[in-house]
Parts: C-alpha cells; structure tokens; sequence
C-alpha cells in the first residue's frame, strides 16, 4: 500500500474549479426555480372578478413580463458563468499532469544525488546545461531547499535521509562527545549507537527492495535490514573520480529489471571543498559547479544510452550553503577572561556553531549570562554578533534542544563571522558553515526531475526534512516516523495515475 496515496490522488490544484462549478450549478438551478415558482404562484392565484380585470391583467402582464424577463437574464447570466467556469475546469481537467508511465523499469527507482556545498544560486555563476535541462524538464524549490540547523555536512545529509532533526537522528554537529559514555563522534564513526532514526536504505530495505550507497554519511553504518552490502554499499574514500562513480551507479542499470536497486545515493564532495579555502565568490567555485554539471551531463547521456532517463525520478539536492569569511570577522572567547574564562576544554565546537559543556559545579545559566554581559559591553572584539544561549532557550524554529549529546550552552554567530579561542595573526579569508539556517547564504538547492515529477515546476522552498517522505511516497512504501510532513509529497509530486 502506497503510503499517504489516498491524498495523493487528490491534487491541491485540482480541487477548486469543479466544486465551484457544482454550486454554481445549483446556484442557478434554484435562483430559476424560484422565479419559475413564483410566476407559477401569482397566475395559480385565485382569479379576480372580471369587472376589474382590463387593468389589473394589462398591469400583471408588465409585471409578469418584466420578472420572466429578469429570470430569464439572470438565469441566461449565471447559465452562462456556470458553463463558462464548467469550461474552464474541463480544460483544467484534461491539463492536470499525471505521473509518466514507466517505458523500460519496472518500478520506481529514486537516485538521490548531494553535491556539496552547492548553494543555491551557484546554478547563475556559469552555463550549467544539463542542471538547466533538469530544472527546465522537471520541479525546482524556486530559492532553494532550507537545511536543519546546524548548517554543517554530516547533520544535514542524515537529516535528509531520515527525515529528522539532528536532535531526533543523534547527529548534532560533525564532531561531538556523548556527555554520558565520553566516547566521541567523528566523521569515521560507524558503531550504529550514533546513528539513530531511519534511513532510507533501510526503509527500502526493510520493504523486501534493494538499495545503493555511493557514498553519503551514514551509508556504511551496519543497522536493523541494511548490512551495507558490498558492491552496492560504498566505503567513504574522497579520492575516487567522480567519473567511476557516476559509471558505477550508471552500471546497476544494466542489471536485470529486478536486481537493480529502487534507491540509489551519489555523493559529490565539491563545490564544498572549494568554498571552504576561497569562499563562494571565487573563480575556483566557478570551476567546480561546471565540474558537477558536466559530471551530471555525464549521468544523463548514460541513463539515454541505456532508455532509463525518464524512467528515474532523480532528486538533486546539496546539504548546505556557504559564505564568504575574513579575518576582520574574528570574535575570540579569551577577550571574555575580564567577565569569565572559558577554557578550551570546555568548548565541544568553536564555530560557526559554539557549543560549550561546563564542567560539573558550573552552572550553564551563570556561564551564559556571563558571556552575553561582556559581549554586550561593547570591549569584546565583535562581541555584537554573538548571542549565547541556554539551549532550550534557542529559537523553537531550530529544533535544537532535545538531546543529551547538544551541550547545554549554544552560541549563535551571525552570517561570516567566526569564533576562536585566542588571538592569532592568520591572516586568511575562506568560506564556512553551518550558521543560523534562516540565513539565505546558507540555502542549497532542490532539483527533481522524472515520472513522478512536473516538468517546469517550481516549488516554495522547504526544509531538507521533507526529503524522506517524499522518496518513500515515490517508492510506494511505509516510511518510519519522522520530523517531515505526511502532506508534503502531494505538493510537489504529480498525482499518480
Ligand atoms: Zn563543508
């Protein structure tokens, strides 16, 4: 049973014009039987006497004449608008775009592709034909698709394949300890105990259908269905071509219609890695999207070659944004010494994303109030554009409390700036982030394009969290509880036939 198909089939768009053609067709049916009625009622009346009938018959006549008149305008009117909106919703009708039918799969396969670091407006920067050809032949989140906050790589790429906040899917930041076994996360950990929640190779997996991961954090781990198979579960190593790794996913085409995985990951590490060391504005970024568009080039001749290209629903999405940094946006917690002393030992993570564990004996209220007081003064070096915070005190809209593993003091930089423990004399401009997700820097992009998708469409822009229901309303499967919307899918996917 396809999950959430009931509101599927009933389109947003749809509903309107022929519910209101209904009304207006009862609408004048009763407007014309009550003047009908009411003539039928006035001649059905009790005769007058003859002798003063000249008059009152020439007068009833007028009147008569004049009301059937009127009921006949009137009627003629909304006859008329109700045949004409009947008109329109017919042509509406018969324009409502249904999903494709598949001409050579099976059944549906969803690849879901991560360039990143591509924010959004990266598509201007350069001719990108073929991510033109997909936007142009398929649905875009028109400003970019909103990542969770913290904006950084490993919490937003298992946001978008769980469907939850890094708060719900353990993942809170790149680097992390566990306040309670002191053990500490990193982007190598692969003990299934940090990665909770869902994600979608599972889900597939749990519904008796194959998954490939082409890289994508979390993909290696070992949890409930999902063994991370050998030759369909890649082990992360940066230094393979991007090339081998388009053919390898190009190559579980050419399985039988059976074997050939219903969702499929591929993971580009650029145009991050480029943003970080010049920032976004920089010819080297440049470089690096027509690199991923001409790799995408090189993904759709490959599925033409094979009469798969409009049969895969491809879903092309980054995890984050990035913005330019320099030095003269360096704020240093030492400048803080006159009101508290924040050792480094007690900072879990600097920056964009300042997160603080005091030591026991230490109240995080007192550390906060502290910080806020001297970054207040006006002495602190920027101080302005840090706010401290007790986490349950940040912004609800950043879902950034519910778990033991977020230290309890959070800082929030603004948009470039960047925190450090101590004075240096680096001298250097670069790009980061994982700021504030409100932060337009911050937006990536959402490109979708296959049968389950309207060409030429352009969406609101949503949050990553959305992802997850929509890949398993697509493949037709009960997806696991999560943070996105049951409805979200029916808004950007295409009514199934
Ligand atoms: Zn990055």
């Amino acid at each position: 049973m396809r999950s959430g198909s009931v509101s599927i089939l009933t389109p947003k768009e749809k509903n309107p014009m022929p519910i209101s053609t209904k009304e207006e067709d009862e609408r004048a049916n009763s407007s014309s039987a009550a003047l009908l009625s009411f003539n039928r009622d006035y001649s059905s009346s009790d005769s007058p006497p003859k002798s003063v009938t000249a008059t009152v018959l020439f007068v009833s006549l007028v009147i008569s004449t004049s009301v059937a008149l009127c009921a006949a305008i009137v009627f003629g009117f909304l006859f008329f608008s109700a045949s004409n909106s009947s008109a329109s919703s017919v042509k509406l009708d018969s324009t409502v775009e249904a999903s494709r039918r598949l001409a050579k799969l099976k059944s549906p396969v969803v690849l879901l592709i991560s360039s990143d670091g591509f924010r959004f407006g990266y598509q201007f920067k350069i001719d990108t034909p073929n991510i033109n050809r997909l936007i142009k032949n398929g649905t875009e989140a028109e400003v970019g698709l909103i990542p969770v906050f913290p904006t950084l790589t490993f919490p937003n790429h298992y946001s978008i394949v769980t469907g939850l906040y890094p708060a719900y899917h353990g993942i809170i930041n790149n680097y992390f300890t566990d306040p309670e076994s002191g053990d500490r996360f990193t982007m190598h950990s692969h003990e299934p105990k940090w990665w909770l929640g869902e994600p979608l190779w599972e889900t597939v997996t749990n519904h008796g259908l194959k998954a490939s991961t082409y890289f994508w954090p979390g993909s290696e781990v070992k949890k409930g269905s999902w063994d991370c198979p050998k030759d369909y579960c890649m082990f992360y190593n940066g230094s393979v071509p991007f090339e081998e790794r388009v053919d390898t996913v190009l190559k579980y085409f050419d399985l039988p219609s059976d074997e050939i995985p219903s969702f499929m990951t591929l993971y580009f590490e650029d145009p991050d890695h480029q943003g970080h060391k010049v920032g976004p504005d920089d010819p080297q970024i440049t470089e690096a999207v027509a690199g991923i568009d001409k790799m995408m080039g090189r993904l759709i001749r490959g599925l033409e070659e094979r009469g798969v290209f409009e049969d895969v629903n491809i879903i092309m999405v980054g995890d984050h944004g990035m913005v330019g940094t320099c030095d003269k946006k360096l704020i240093f917690l030492d400048d803080l010494a006159k009101w508290i002393a924040i050792p480094k030992e007690w900072v879990q993570s600097y920056s964009p994303l300042l997160a603080i564990r005091p030591p026991p004996g230490y109240l995080s209220k007192d550390v906060v109030a502290k910080m806020n007081e001297g970054l207040k003064s006006g002495s602190v070096n920027n101080g302005e554009y840090l706010r401290v915070f007790l986490k349950e005190e940040l912004p609800g809209r950043l879902h950034y409390s519910a778990s033991d593993r977020i230290p309890p003091i959070i800082g929030l930089v603004d948009e470039g700036f960047t925190v450090e423990q101590k004075r240096s004399r680096r001298q250097e401009c670069g790009g980061a982030h994982g700021y504030d997700n409100t932060f337009f820097s911050m937006r990536s992009i959402f490109i979708a394009h296959g049968p389950q998708f309207a060409r030429g469409r352009k969406v609101p822009s949503f949050e990553n969290v959305q992802i997850y229901n929509l890949v398993t309303t697509i493949l037709n499967i009960q997806g696991a509880p999560n943070n996105g919307t049951t409805s979200f899918p029916q808004s950007i996917l295409l009514p199934s036939r």
